[in-house]
Parts: structure tokens; sequence; C-alpha cells
């Protein structure tokens, strides 16, 4: 088993920290920005210091390769992003850059033999926080591979008119990618005739490792979704002259459908979690109301609906709970329900989920690390990745399960953990005839 070095880690991670500062303690880092630019010019000063190839995509997605020994065999590329949303932490996405860089550095400085060429990569914009969506360049990457109902989300030329949702010096994403010096050649983007596996480690960005006294985590998938929203239609009326009998309060019955499903939710999932099942995640993140006028009643009420989990049939069973209660009357409102988006589990592949489970077992044997199986609850470029090449995660325990915020932190030997795990994990790959 190989080492990653913790001096090493830590430097970068204290580096990579400055590429954004916001001044307390987190960063912004926008896709494409003059501080993401600061970012891959520091990875690629990195990785030509060890002799690695450096490539660009069209996306500006960035690539640095060591060769191998065997000329025919593909790529197995560890990626990540190094954008970040506004005040975010130094750790999302940046630290599966820095992994893949660790884990070069580490073949480089030890001269440990490997028939692939070893690639760590930077995403372009997975955030999506000035250009939206999220995941946009993985989605176009990969748009082939996508199941159908995800294409229309990455169609390339919407990707490009993608407006800035807040200050940039450009009208949409294609202008920024024009004006990067990373912007490179379609050619390069990672592919299935070039690649052969992809390892993406990231922050777990919840509380689970954590609160198991784990260090690190090997994910088996992303789970499954679906997204709604809920709407109930009144009519508006004035605040002191209406009878409260009389009002159909689109407002009120909104929030009286809201506590009803979470009780029922929370019934189901007591249910399943009795059954050896893990308990679903449901979220109500933005609501909308009209005419929203503090003299008036509302006749207009309208919220999102995020389900998460991996079993279809529980997702299936959530919905059917859904319908029914929107099919009754709420505070004399009528509801509709409308579908935004649904994603099926992604599964990664588990020869890899295999070789990362190894790893972390002689991990735990050598230097008592602690690790367990975990899934992940959020999108990541992997998952789109899985669907193209054979993929993989690995997450380190994230402090209080906070992320997306500036108090986000995992620490240098976590980090470091992470990526020994990683690095150990490339080499089976790299080991395996089956690769
Ligand atoms: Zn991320």
């Amino acid at each position: 088993m190989y080492q990653c070095s913790l001096e090493r880690m830590s430097d970068k991670i204290k580096t990579f920290a400055k590429f954004g500062d916001a001044g307390h303690g987190g960063i912004t880092r926008y896709s494409l920005s003059k501080e993401a630019h600061m970012a891959r010019d520091e990875f690629v000063r990195r990785m030509e210091a060890i002799g690695a190839k450096i490539e660009c995509d069209d996306c500006a997605c960035l690539y640095a390769t060591l060769e191998g020994s065997d000329p025919n065999a593909k790529r197995i590329v560890m990626g990540s992003h190094c954008d970040s949303v506004k005040n975010g932490g130094n750790y999302d996405g940046i630290e599966g850059v820095m992994t893949g860089m660790e884990v070069l550095e580490t073949v480089a400085a030890e001269n440990i033999p490997h028939k692939h060429p070893l690639t760590a990569m930077i995403w372009t914009n997975e955030e999506g926080s000035l250009y939206p969506p999220a995941m946009m360049v993985s989605g176009i990457i990969c748009y082939d591979y996508l199941p159908d109902s995800l294409k229309p989300n990455f169609e390339y030329d919407n990707m490009m008119a993608s407006k800035p949702m807040d200050e940039s010096p450009y009208a949409n994403f294609g202008e920024a990618l024009a004006a990067s010096k990373y912007k490179g050649d379609k050619e390069n983007r990672i592919s299935p005739d070039k690649y052969c596996a992809m390892f993406e480690t990231h922050l777990e960005q919840g509380p689970i490792l954590e609160d198991a006294g784990n260090e690190i985590g090997a994910v088996q998938l992303v789970m499954g979704m679906f997204n709604y929203r809920v709407r109930f239609h009144g009519f508006t009326a004035h605040a002191g002259t209406f009878p409260m009998a009389k009002r159909h309060d689109a407002l009120h019955a909104a929030a009286d459908f809201l506590c009803e499903l979470h009780k029922a939710y929370d019934a189901y999932n007591a249910e399943i979690v009795e059954k050896g099942e893990p308990e679903f995640v449901f979220t109500t993140g933005e609501i909308y109301v009209h005419p929203c006028i503090h003299t008036c009643i509302n006749d207009e009420a309208e919220f999102s609906l995020d389900v998460r989990h991996p079993n279809p049939d529980v997702r299936a069973h959530c919905m059917d709970i859904l319908k029914e209660m929107a099919g009754k009357i709420w505070q004399q409102c009528t509801c509709d329900i409308e579908e935004q988006w649904v994603r099926d589990t992604v599964y990664f592949d588990k020869r890899l989920v295999g070789f990362v489970e190894e790893s972390m077992d002689e991990m735990k044997a050598e230097l008592g690390t602690k690790w367990q199986k975990i899934l992940s609850g959020a999108g990541h470029d992997a998952q789109f990745c899985a669907y193209m090449i054979p993929t993989t995660m690995i997450f380190s325990r994230t402090k209080d399960g906070l992320s997306h915020c500036e108090p986000e932190h995992v620490s240098d030997e976590d980090c470091t953990a992470a990526a020994t795990a990683t690095l150990n994990a490339v080499l089976k790959c790299d080991a395996s005839d089956e690769f």
C-alpha cells in the first residue's frame, strides 16, 4: 500500500484557499472567473513540475497526464471541479482536484510503476452558481450517454446562452468560455475512446461519516429523486373585510398540506427504516405566493418538493402519497402538481467500488483508518460520467456535515486519507485485466 503526503496535501489546501478568498474563511470562485483561472494556473504549474502533459478541451476542462508503461492502455482519470457557490467553502470540488494532483505527485515522487496513463482533471462549471444549471459541462460532455429525460436540460446551444446570475463581464457562458485561455479542442474531451475509468473524491457534505466516527466512505450510488411543484388555487380578497369562513386562502392551504405531508412521510419513513431501508429525505426549498401583499389573502401558493431515495419503489410510494393528497380540497382551495424532473438512482461501477473498498480495508489494517459504505444524496459530475465510462466516488468526513458555506471544513488528515484511498484504488484498477 502506498501513502499520499500529508505535508504536500496541507500545502495544496492552503494555496488553493487563496484563489477567491472572501476574507472570512471561505471562497467565492465562480466558474471561468479570474479566481478560477488562478486555480487552473496553479494546477498547471504543479502538474508541469512533475512532467505531466497538459491538455484543455472545448469546455475549458483541464487534464494533466502522466504516461504509463503500456502505450495501448486507456487513461484512468481523477477529476472534480474548482468552481464554488457564492461564499462557499475551501473543499467542495477542489478537494477532488487536489486529490488527483496528490495522486500524480505521489506516483511521480515514489516512481510507482503503472501501465495506464494517469490523469488529474478539472471539470468546468459544476456548481452552475454563476451560469446555471449545475453539472453543466459534465451534462454537455456526457450528453450522448444521458437518459433521454435529462437531455433537454443540457442542449449545447442553451448551455452556451446561459446568462449570469450575478455580476460578470460576459453576457453568457459561451462568451466567458470563448474568452478563457483554457478553452481548447473538443477532441481532448474525456471520452470512452481514451478513458477507461473515472474516480471523483469529494467531501461528504453531510454528517453521516462524522456521526459514525469514520474518516472516509466508499460511495455506492447517487440516490434517485423526483422534484415537483405543488400549487394551490384560491381567490384573493381584502385582509380586513372578508370573513374567515368564506376565504379560499391558498397559503393557508399550502401550509396545511405541508404539515400533513410531513406527518404522512414521517410515518412512511418509520415504516421503511423498520424494514432495514435507509430513510428517504424530502425538502421544500422554494415557496412562492401571490399577490404577496400584507393586506391581501393569497390566491396562489406554490412550493417545491424534492424527494430522494435509492429504491424506486420507495420513491413511487412517496409519489402515491403526494398524488392522493393533491386530489383533495385544502382550505377550500384546489391543488395540482407538476413534475420538474425525475432522475433514477445511478449505481457506481461495482469493480471500481470494489477497488475502493479493498484499499480502505488495507488502510484500516495498516493505518487504523475507519471507513464505511455510503450513499450520495447530492449530484456530482461523477453521476453523469457514470453513464459514459466506469466511475466511482470516495467521500471524506465533513466537519458538522456543513458545505456550500464558509465554515465548510475537512481536516488535512482526512483529505490525505481520502487521497491515499484514491491512489490505491487507482493502482488496483491499473493492475486489473478488466481495464
Ligand atoms: Zn462539488
